[in-house]
C-alpha cells in the first residue's frame, strides 16, 4: 500500500477564505469582526443568538456604537478601556470580563476575547470573542455563600477549643506535666492557625463578592506599622530575625484609610517576610510619603521569588517552587487576599525580588480613596 502523503496540504487563496467563514461560522462563542475603521464586517451566529441582533443589523455600522459594553451599574464603559481598543493600540490580544448591553436593553455577562487581525504587522481589523459566563458567576457566587456560611459554622466549635484549651494550659483543671504542657501548646497553635485561615477565607469571600466594609477615618500609617511590628515582633525573635521600622518625613504619613484592613495586610506581608527569609535574617518595614499616597514598603532578605514565577505570585494558591521545598505549610491565598485589600482601600501593590537575596513588597495608599 502507498504511504499517505504527509507534505502540508497547500489551500488556494478562495478556499482559505471558505475554511475561516466556516470556522468564524460554527464555533460556539460570539464572534463579531471588523474593519481597521471598526465598522463591523461579519457577525456569527452564536453573537447574534446572544445580544438578540440580526447579522443584517449589525454589519456595517461601527462597533461602539451597536455593541456597547456596561459595567456592573449598567453604566457604558469608556471606548478607551475596552479591549477592542486596547487590542487596536497594542497590535495584542486583550482578554477581560465584562457585560454586553443586549439589544432589548438587558445585559450579559461575559468573558471577552479581542484580537488584532494582522498582516505582516498592519492592522487589518479586529475580531472579537464573547463568552456568556452567568451560569459561572452563579456557581462562583453559590461557592462564594456555601464557604461563607461554612466558615462562620466552623468558628464556633473552634472558639470552644480555643477557650477550654486556654483554661487548661492556665491551670483552671489542675496541675499538667510538663509533655502535657507541651502538648497543649500544639493544640492551641493549631487553632490558631485555623482561625487564621477561617478569617482568611471570610476576607476572600467579602472581597469576590464585593461585600467588604471598608470604614475611613485619617489614619497615621506609621503608627498602625509601628503597632503591627510590636505584635510580630516575637515571631521574628524566635527565628533570630532582626524586625525594624523605618519612616520618612513623619508629618506628612497621614492617610484616610481604614486601619484593621491596613493592619491585615501588614501582618500577611510581614508574617510571610518573616517566613521566607533564612533565620538571622532582616525585615526592615519602611513607610515614605509620596505627594497623593504613602509607600510601604517591607523588605526581607530571604529566599526570594525565582523570575519564573512571579506572574503568578498573586494568584490564588500559587505557592512558589522554591518555597514549596523548604516550607510546607502554607495555603497561597495571602497574597491573593492581600491584593485584594490594597484594591480595596484604592491602592496598589507590587514586588521587586531576586532569588537568595531578598524580596521587597510596595503598597502604596492613597491620601483619599477616590470613591470619596
Ligand atoms: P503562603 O505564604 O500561605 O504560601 P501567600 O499567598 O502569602 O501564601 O504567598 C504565596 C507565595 O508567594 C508563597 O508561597 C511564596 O512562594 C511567595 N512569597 C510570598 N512572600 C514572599 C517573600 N517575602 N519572600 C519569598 N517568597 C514569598
Amino acid at each position: 500500500m502507498a504511504e499517505p502523503d504527509t507534505s502540508p496540504i497547500k489551500l488556494s487563496a478562495n478556499e482559505q477564505r471558505a475554511e475561516a467563514e466556516a470556522l468564524f461560522t460554527s464555533i460556539g462563542d460570539g464572534a463579531i469582526s471588523t474593519d481597521e475603521f471598526g465598522r463591523i464586517t461579519r457577525v456569527n451566529p452564536a453573537a447574534q443568538l446572544l445580544l438578540g441582533y440580526t447579522e443584517k443589523e449589525l454589519l456595517g455600522e461601527w462597533f461602539p456604537k451597536m455593541i456597547i459594553a456596561v459595567n456592573d451599574a449598567d453604566q457604558p464603559i469608556n471606548l478607551i478601556d475596552r479591549p477592542i481598543t486596547k487590542a487596536f493600540l497594542t497590535g495584542k490580544p486583550i482578554s477581560d470580563k465584562t457585560h454586553l448591553r443586549r439589544k432589548d436593553g438587558s445585559k450579559v455577562a461575559v468573558a471577552i476575547s479581542a484580537s488584532p487581525i494582522l498582516l505582516k504587522g498592519r492592522p487589518l481589523g479586529l475580531i472579537e470573542v464573547f463568552r456568556d459566563i452567568t451560569f459561572e458567576q452563579e456557581v462562583d457566587r453559590m461557592k462564594s455563600e456555601f464557604i461563607s456560611l461554612a466558615s462562620h459554622q466552623l468558628r464556633t466549635p473552634l472558639s470552644a477549643i480555643k477557650t477550654y484549651s486556654h483554661m487548661l494550659a492556665d491551670g483552671y483543671m489542675g496541675k499538667m506535666t510538663d509533655t502535657q504542657h507541651e502538648t497543649l501548646e500544639h493544640i492551641i497553635s493549631g487553632a490558631d492557625r485555623m482561625n487564621a485561615l477561617i478569617s482568611t477565607l471570610l476576607n476572600i469571600t467579602r472581597i469576590e463578592s464585593g461585600t467588604i466594609q471598608v470604614t475611613t477615618k485619617l489614619q497615621r500609617i506609621d503608627r498602625i506599622a509601628d503597632e503591627v511590628i510590636k505584635e510580630l515582633s516575637l515571631i521574628a525573635s524566635d527565628k533570630h530575625i532582626k524586625l525594624s521600622l523605618s519612616t520618612r518625613g513623619q508629618d506628612s504619613l497621614s492617610v484616610r484609610t481604614d486601619s484593621l484592613i491596613v493592619k491585615e495586610v501588614l501582618i500577611n506581608l510581614i508574617t510571610n517576610a518573616i517566613k521566607y527569609t533564612p533565620a538571622a535574617g532582616k525585615v526592615v518595614l519602611l513607610v515614605r510619603p509620596r505627594r497623593n499616597d504613602v509607600i510601604i514598603e517591607v523588605r526581607d532578605s530571604g529566599w526570594g521569588i525565582p523570575k519564573y514565577d512571579q506572574e503568578q505570585i498573586f494568584s490564588k494558591f500559587f505557592r512558589s517552587q522554591n518555597i514549596v521545598k523548604r516550607e510546607t505549610t502554607g495555603t497561597g491565598l495571602g497574597l491573593y487576599l492581600v491584593k485584594g485589600l490594597v484594591e480595596a482601600l484604592g491602592g496598589n501593590i507590587w514586588f521587586t525580588s531576586s532569588e537568595e537575596k531578598g524580596t521587597t513588597f510596595y503598597v502604596s495608599l492613597p491620601r483619599q480613596r477616590s470613591a470619596e
